[in-house]
């Protein structure tokens, strides 16, 4: 009889959820994220095929993973989104089940895609969005691109998508006068809002623990305007779940940087050039791609999944001295 939880690490941590990078290449340039002039971009013959993608896939969820979630980079960049998505959530779980297929995007392009991409198989969808200044979008982002992202956000809904959640992350002078007015818009709206921590993963290692707004100071800033009080049981979600003025709405606050939730982490991550990662700041990443195209079994690639399970950590020790931010960016690794 096989092991009822492959994925499995040295803690005790079963894990369900892949993280995919559809892609490196945005069509944003979010100032604590990517610098104006991009990054230097991954070589085209090193990114998995829509194929190869699937056999991976497949690999992981005969070891038991259930969840996908693609994200980039902007992976709705890619022209074959719809495919994707159509072609991982036909796949079949251990059980027999298909699996959720979620995204993370900055919403441009899903005015167009919420429809298809809703009828391919999408359940779930996360929609990036720092302001909701026209003006300050652009200085934040680079592009003027605000009403393409409330639009995308709208046929997202329309698409059947919702509750749909909105990640926002406030810097220090830039946008931190926001995050009450992000809340009632995301109240209103009856978005789930949820704050992240700024991480040490900006391509141009511009990272300050100072400079960072963190869950403490957010939730000391909505007090000023609303009522919040915590929702019990949050499993292994990264958000504490607050309730707005007594509820229904609802705001979140993940606070990787101040109030790590590795302990509850279920989650592996995929690059766009077949890297598997067992944690956003891990130093190191198993080749899946090298294998993959010289002809490796099932059962190989399923053993490079389990051995770089075996070497997850506990925790991603940001906090600790000696921490070092990982080679690649945050829209490498896919967020
Ligand atoms: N482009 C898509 C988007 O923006 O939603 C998907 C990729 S993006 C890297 C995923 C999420 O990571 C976004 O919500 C973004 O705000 C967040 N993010 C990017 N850089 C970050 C950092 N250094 N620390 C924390 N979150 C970050
Ligand atoms: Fe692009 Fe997302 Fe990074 Fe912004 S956060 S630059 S939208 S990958």
């Amino acid at each position: 009889m096989t092991d009822p939880a492959p994925l499995t690490d040295g803690y005790g941590r079963v894990h369900r959820d892949l993280r995919i990078s559809l892609t490196d290449h945005c069509n944003l340039r979010c100032s604590y994220c990517m610098p104006a002039e991009g990054v230097a971009w991954l070589a085209r013959d090193t990114l998995l095929t829509p194929a190869e993608l699937m056999r991976i896939v497949r690999v992981g969820l005969a070891l038991g993973l259930e969840e996908v979630r693609l994200t980039g980079g902007e992976p709705l960049l890619r022209p074959d989104i719809v495919e994707i998505v159509a072609r991982i959530a036909a796949l079949q779980t251990a059980t027999g089940a298909h699996p959720e297929v979620s995204m993370t995007t900055n919403g441009i392009g899903l005015a167009r895609l919420a429809e298809p991409l809703a009828d391919a198989g999408l359940t779930r969808v996360n929609v990036s969005l720092d302001t909701l200044r026209p003006d300050r979008f652009a200085e934040l982002t680079r592009r003027d691109r605000l009403p393409d992202v409330l639009a995308g956000i709208e046929a997202a809904r329309a698409a059947g998508l919702a509750p749909i959640k909105v990640n926002a992350l406030l810097m220090r002078g830039v946008n931190d006068d926001e995050a009450v007015d992000l809340v009632r818009w995301a109240v209103a709206e009856g978005h789930e809002l949820r704050f992240i921590e700024h991480m040490p993963l900006d391509a141009g290692h511009t990272w300050r623990r100072e400079s960072m707004i963190t869950g403490a100071e957010i939730l000391a800033m909505l007090r000023t305007a609303f009522t919040v009080e915590p929702v019990p049981g949050r499993g292994a979600a990264p958000a504490e779940r607050y309730l707005v003025d007594g509820g229904p709405g609802t705001v979140g606050v993940i606070a990787s940087v101040t109030l790590p939730f590795c302990g509850a982490c279920d989650r592996l991550r995929l690059t766009a050039d077949g890297q598997l990662r067992n944690c956003l700041f891990a130093r190191e990443e198993s080749d899946l791609r090298t294998p993959l195209r010289a002809g490796a079994s099932d059962e190989e690639l399923g053993s490079i999944f389990t051995a770089c399970l075996a070497r997850k950590l506990p925790g991603h020790g940001i906090n600790e001295p000696g921490f070092l931010q990982p080679q690649r960016p945050m829209s490498a690794i896919g967020g």
